[in-house]
């Protein structure tokens, strides 16, 4: 099997047993997208509108965002993977409950296992509070965090602004696209310390 099948196959699996209430509410659910062998692996919080309907993740306003922000670090979304905490979208996009959470974590873990990343990208919040409890975006975020999490081989992390935060608040915008060119050198530094 090749890394994508096996990708997909991880997908279908989980999907079928996750027993998250927002399954009776979501149209289908939002698989995490790219490459399977990524060196860097983007989490946003959960799934909008448009990606609740086309089943994939970020392709929205944030999405769009996402995608130029990748292209001024001369990345593309094929070269990434990009997935979420909560693959099933929130009813009126409201922020995914604790319980839905714990419901994808395995989930979320078994990606990363697969893929294996050298960084771990945090957008926003959400995503780092599930590795991060005690941080805060607005200090934690452009730190590159060294942790061992049991379930995750991945020890770096980065945590950045939500680009739907980001996108209509200047101040925000700017401290991300900041965040954001740091992102190859982090790889690099990582590289050479591993
Ligand atoms: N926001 C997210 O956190 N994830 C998406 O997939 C889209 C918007």
């Amino acid at each position: 099997m090749t890394p994508a099948q096996k990708l997909l196959k991880l997908h279908q699996k989980y999907d079928t047993k996750n027993l998250c209430e927002l399954k009776n509410t979501a149209t289908q659910a939002v698989f995490g997208d790219g490459n399977p062998q990524a060196e860097v692996v983007f989490i946003g919080e959960a799934p909008g509108k448009n990606e609740d309907l086309s089943g994939k993740p970020f392709i929205g306003a944030a999405g769009k965002f996402l995608s130029e922000m990748l292209e001024s670090i001369k990345l593309s979304r094929e070269d990434v993977y990009i997935t979420n905490v909560v693959k099933y979208r929130p009813p009126n996009n409201r922020d995914p409950l604790p319980s839905e959470k714990e419901s994808c974590r395995p989930w979320l873990e078994a990606e990363i296992t697969l893929i294996k990343p050298k960084l771990i990208v945090f957008l926003g919040r959400h995503a780092m509070s599930n590795f991060f409890p005690e941080e805060k975006i607005s200090t934690a975020h452009g730190k590159l965090l060294h942790k061992k999490i049991p379930g995750i081989a991945t020890t770096y992390f980065l945590p950045l602004y939500h680009p739907a935060a980001a996108l209509y608040n200047g101040g925000l915008r700017q401290e991300l696209l900041k965040d954001f060119k740091q992102i190859p050198l982090v790889l690099k530094k990582i590289s050479k310390d591993t």
